[in-house]
């Protein structure tokens, strides 16, 4: 099967859109990511898939903790400059959580330690066990066949 078939397949499954952080250092790092999925209740575990050749992959293995924060309709530039599909540092801003960096204004962050790692195919799942979460108030940014939208309940 070709790749464009198969991209094009899962682009098919609307999601929302999350930026994944970490904090090796000084240095801060942000990556947009729609591969995120709650894991366990009990314990309380999400994942992230993480391509082998996204620098984000190095840091999180080096920081062992990482958050994921959930974008408003509101931050389309926010996924789109940690996307590297727009150079716009103007629109990042972090919070802090226990040291790690979240997105300000997010509609949840979910501060994670690295639990387990699963290399698999030419990404690598992380297992994070969630430290801290935080809320609030706003409308998801959605993700579908490319293109950002809104959601619209039915
Ligand atoms: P870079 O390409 O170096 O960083 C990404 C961008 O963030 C750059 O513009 C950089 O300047 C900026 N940036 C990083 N840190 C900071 C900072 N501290 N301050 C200011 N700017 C900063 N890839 C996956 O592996 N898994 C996924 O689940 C996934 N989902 C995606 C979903 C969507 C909707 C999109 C559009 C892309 C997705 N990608 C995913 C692809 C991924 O976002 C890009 O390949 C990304 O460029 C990889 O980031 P990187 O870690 O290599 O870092
Ligand atoms: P696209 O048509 O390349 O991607 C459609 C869908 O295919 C994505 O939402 C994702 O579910 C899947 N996909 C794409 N690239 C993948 C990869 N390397 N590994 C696993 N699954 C992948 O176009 P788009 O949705 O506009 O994405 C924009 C850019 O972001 C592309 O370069 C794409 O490769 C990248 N991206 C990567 C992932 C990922 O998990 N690594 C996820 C989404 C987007």
């Amino acid at each position: 099967m070709d790749d464009r078939t198969f991209r094009n397949a899962m682009g098919r499954f609307a999601t929302g859109v999350t930026i994944v952080t970490t904090q090796v250092g000084d240095d801060t790092h942000g990556m947009t990511a729609n591969a995120f999925m709650s894991v366990s209740l009990d314990p309380k575990l999400v994942t992230i898939s993480i391509d082998h050749n996204a620098r984000m992959y190095e840091r999180i293995k080096a920081s062992g903790q990482f958050a994921v924060s959930i974008l408003t309709d509101e931050q389309k530039e926010v996924s789109m400059h940690f996307a590297g599909q727009k150079d716009d540092p103007s629109v990042v801003e972090f919070d802090y959580i226990s040291g790690i960096p979240v997105i300000r204004d997010a509609l949840a962050a979910v501060v994670c330690n690295v639990a387990e790692s699963f290399e698999v195919g030419d990404h690598t799942l992380f297992i994070g066990q969630v430290l801290e979460i935080k809320l609030t108030d706003g409308n998801p940014l959605a993700f579908f066949e490319g293109k950002y939208g809104s959601y619209q309940p039915v």
